[in-house]
């Protein structure tokens, strides 16, 4: 704790705060030797695996917003978005560390329910939470995540390995979180039919509580079938381009094969807008994409049908010259939109 800047009295203390958060995590994995408490955590590797290491800073009224959503459901996102970087390099998140700076005005509640959150999401990727640091902020508040992951020598799964011809996949559906969100923003207008209380929940669930895909990353890298991967954080359109970029690479994504759930199609009806720009433009929702040779489908069928969730082939490689083009119903192609919600646009 920097000694200029003591908790204010309405805060718990450092350390009464450090004790609360280790007192309730599960039973540490044999790999990890120290936890919380000393200096360092100290993990014992295996040979034969590499080393997966990723970051995340996230700024309140940037990243998060504590007026529309809740402290465990920002805490869980937070850990899932870095799974969900993991797994998009064939990983299994292992090790997290995450960094807290308090702003004047941060609730005390807000510190359990947060790591009440975190807890949830590290249950459910199997990950052990092993130290981080707590400060003050003058201003907002801030939260920083670092995790670890492992992945066989050698299988990681890189955005650079997209070959011209590969099959485009995604798993599981697209848009949904995007909807989520503007349900919960804002009042949505109802053009005719009213939007299903069911749809509505699965909507908001999929932006609160986010899938990192980390069993389908993993089984991708364990079998040798994907050439390239990413992980959809700011949609489809935006993150795509990056897979090009680094493969050098163009692609043709066609829109009627876009996964798109019942409960998103309800809601771009309900609002009057395109299925197919919801699943294209929005962000978070932490699917997988990733590319594989076309003497792979079969092999891609056996390894995910009958699974949730399913994936989707949606399209296909193309020279570099070719760019990024969207093959619409009609047949008719047009350049792909570059409309992602990126933090500085
Ligand atoms: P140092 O002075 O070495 O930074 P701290 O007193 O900040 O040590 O931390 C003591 C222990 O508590 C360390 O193991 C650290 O990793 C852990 N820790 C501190 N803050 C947090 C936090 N917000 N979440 C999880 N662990 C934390
Ligand atoms: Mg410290």
């Amino acid at each position: 704790m920097p000694t200029s800047q003591r908790p204010t009295r309405r805060r718990l203390p450092e350390f009464t705060l450090i004790r609360q958060i280790a007192s309730r995590l599960p039973r540490r994995p044999s790999d990890v030797i120290a936890g919380i408490g000393d200096d360092a955590a100290i993990v014992r590797l295996d040979a034969g695996s590499d080393l997966l290491l990723t970051t995340d800073l996230l700024a309140e009224r940037i990243h998060f917003d504590p007026r529309t959503a809740s402290w465990a459901d920002i805490g869980f996102k937070a850990v899932a978005a870095n799974a969900s970087d993991i797994a998009a390099m064939g990983g299994r998140p292992r090790h997290l560390l995450i960094a807290v700076a308090l702003s004047p005005t941060t609730p005390v509640r807000a510190v359990p329910a947060l790591y009440r959150g975190i807890r949830d999401a590290c249950r459910r990727w199997g990950i052990t939470l092993v130290g981080g640091d707590t400060s003050a902020s003058a201003s907002c508040m801030f939260l920083s995540l670092a995790l670890t992951g492992i992945v066989p020598r050698g299988r990681a799964l890189r955005r650079s390995g997209a070959r011209i011809g590969d099959d485009i996949y995604v798993t599981g559906t697209l848009g949904d979180a995007r909807a989520g969100l503007e349900l919960l923003s804002r009042s949505v207008r109802r053009n005719g039919r009213p939007l299903l209380a069911g749809s509505r929940r699965f909507l908001i669930e999929r932006h609160r509580r986010p899938a990192a895909r980390v069993a389908e990353g993993a089984r991708l890298s364990a079998r040798r079938v994907a050439t390239a991967a990413i992980d959809l954080s700011d949609g489809l359109s935006g993150d795509l381009r990056h897979v090009c970029e680094q493969s050098r690479v163009g692609a043709e994504i066609d829109a009627v094969r876009l996964p798109i759930s019942q409960a998103c199609r309800k809601y771009a009806a309900a609002t009057g807008r395109s299925a197919i720009d919801l699943a294209l433009a929005g962000g978070e929702d932490y699917e997988l994409l990733f590319t594989a040779p076309v003497r792979h489908r079969q092999a891609l069928i056996r390894l995910f049908g009958g699974r949730r969730p399913g994936i989707s082939r949606i399209g296909t490689i193309r020279p570099r010259v070719f760019g990024l083009q969207l093959r619409e119903a009609s047949g008719r192609r047009a350049p792909l939109p570059n409309r992602s919600y990126e933090h500085f646009r």
